[in-house]
């Protein structure tokens, strides 16, 4: 398509940061670039409709880690960087709440919980023996005991006696956490263009060019958050993860609330008023779950079906309502990658499974390398 003068001048000239991706990430990059650079142009580029990633796709868990899962980190993390991870992800939420406020992303902190299978006794073992020094090493970062041992009183089947329980951990709803995410950058004059998907770029150390497609433009700093599409970027450093969702109709007489991990985070469950939202099951078949396509498995599906119905919906009649499924970034490390590629491109990925939390930090951390 041919642009006009007037399009040309008004959103592809004198671009001073153009970021690609418009997931948490990409949109918290440039609020902290509008509040260092009031007067810059800065303009997001999205290739889907919506953010199509993980951003609007995710579970919602304003959590920092399960103690499996901090357990598990501390085998290939060192003590302080786990700390430090945590430190991150909690800051992050605190950012996030301070941006939006509570009311905007209905904040819920009704706490989270983790359930160990029956037939998962070493794990089940393992965290109770190991919860008095997990709480020792968090204990500087809440002034309280993160963890603690809890009764099942939620009617689940199959599992062990106990439950372990984080009050610090909350729920929010995604939608309305990103609706008011990209109300806020069009607030403060952030040009965003969907169904942009940038091609290659090139780096003439004055400036960049963004190529999408048949179209060109030059920015002076080009800004990557493009998570679990990030591969060829960073040589490798992040690989995509599909995960898959699937939601219950409103569930009569449902006394379930909160954020519930099990399987080490591989499955992770919620209440959304009176729907269960449950996710999870890369862990069946990696190889399938590594890709940038969306969609649905077999496998997984009756995975999901089979916890929901015998382990946390035994005694309820209820119908799936809706599946989808989000693609994340990882990588060999939980550590983010916020980076610069050349003279005047960055990047910020990586996110894992926790960039509710995290993502408000890296979008700034980001925007902070940018200079
Ligand atoms: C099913 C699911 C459940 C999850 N649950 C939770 C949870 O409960 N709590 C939690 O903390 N985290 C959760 N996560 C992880 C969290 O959602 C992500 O870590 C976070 O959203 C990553 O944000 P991002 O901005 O880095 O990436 P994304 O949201 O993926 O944004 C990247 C964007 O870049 C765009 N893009 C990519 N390539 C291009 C290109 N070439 N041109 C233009 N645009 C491009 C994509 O379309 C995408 O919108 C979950 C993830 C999934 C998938």
């Amino acid at each position: 398509m041919q642009l006009s003068y007037w399009e040309l001048k008004n959103w592809f000239t004198n671009i001073d940061y153009a970021i690609v991706g418009s997931g948490i990430v990409g949109l918290h990059a440039a609020l902290r670039l509008r509040e260092k650079f009031p007067e810059s142009k800065i303009l997001v580029l999205e290739k889907g409709m919506l953010p199509q990633g993980a951003s609007t796709k995710n579970a919602g868990f304003a959590c920092f880690g399960s103690i499996s899962e901090i357990i598990d980190d501390l085998k290939s993390h060192s003590e302080e960087e786990v700390v430090n991870l945590v430190q991150k992800r909690w800051q992050g939420l605190q950012l996030l709440r301070k941006r939006l406020g509570d009311e905007a992303i209905d904040f819920r902190p009704h706490g989270g919980y983790e359930l160990f299978l029956k037939s998962d006794d070493s794990c089940y073992a393992e965290c109770l023996n190991k919860l008095p020094f997990i709480n020792e090493i968090l204990k500087p970062l809440f002034k309280a005991d993160v963890f603690a041992k809890q009764v099942d009183r939620f009617d689940f089947k199959g599992i062990q006696d106990y439950l372990i329980f984080n009050p610090f951990e909350a729920q929010i709803d995604t939608g309305n956490m990103m609706q008011a995410l990209l109300k806020e950058a069009v607030a403060q004059n952030i040009l965003i263009l969907n169904q942009q998907t940038v091609s290659s770029y090139s780096d003439t150390k004055n400036g960049v060019e963004v190529v999408l497609g048949e179209f060109s433009f030059v920015a002076k700093k080009l800004l990557f958050a493009t998570n679990g599409f990030a591969n060829a970027l960073t040589n490798g450093g992040v690989k995509p993860a599909r995960a898959q969702v699937v939601i219950t109709e409103p569930i009569a007489n449902l006394d379930i609330k909160g954020t519930f991990h099990l399987d080490r985070g591989y499955y992770y469950f919620r209440n959304i008023g009176d729907r269960i939202l449950l996710g999870g099951g890369r862990n069946l078949d990696f190889d399938a779950e590594t890709t940038t396509e969306f969609g649905q498995t077999e496998i997984v599906q009756n995975k999901l079906e089979q916890l929901l119905k015998e382990v946390i919906l035994p005694n309820h009649e209820y119908q799936i309502a809706h599946r989808w499924s989000g693609i994340m970034g990882i990588g060999n490390s939980k550590k983010p990658i916020v980076s610069q590629l050349s003279d005047n491109v960055y990047c910020g990925v990586r996110l894992g499974g926790m960039g509710v939390a995290i993502g408000s930090l890296i979008g700034q951390e980001l925007a902070d390398i940018v200079v």
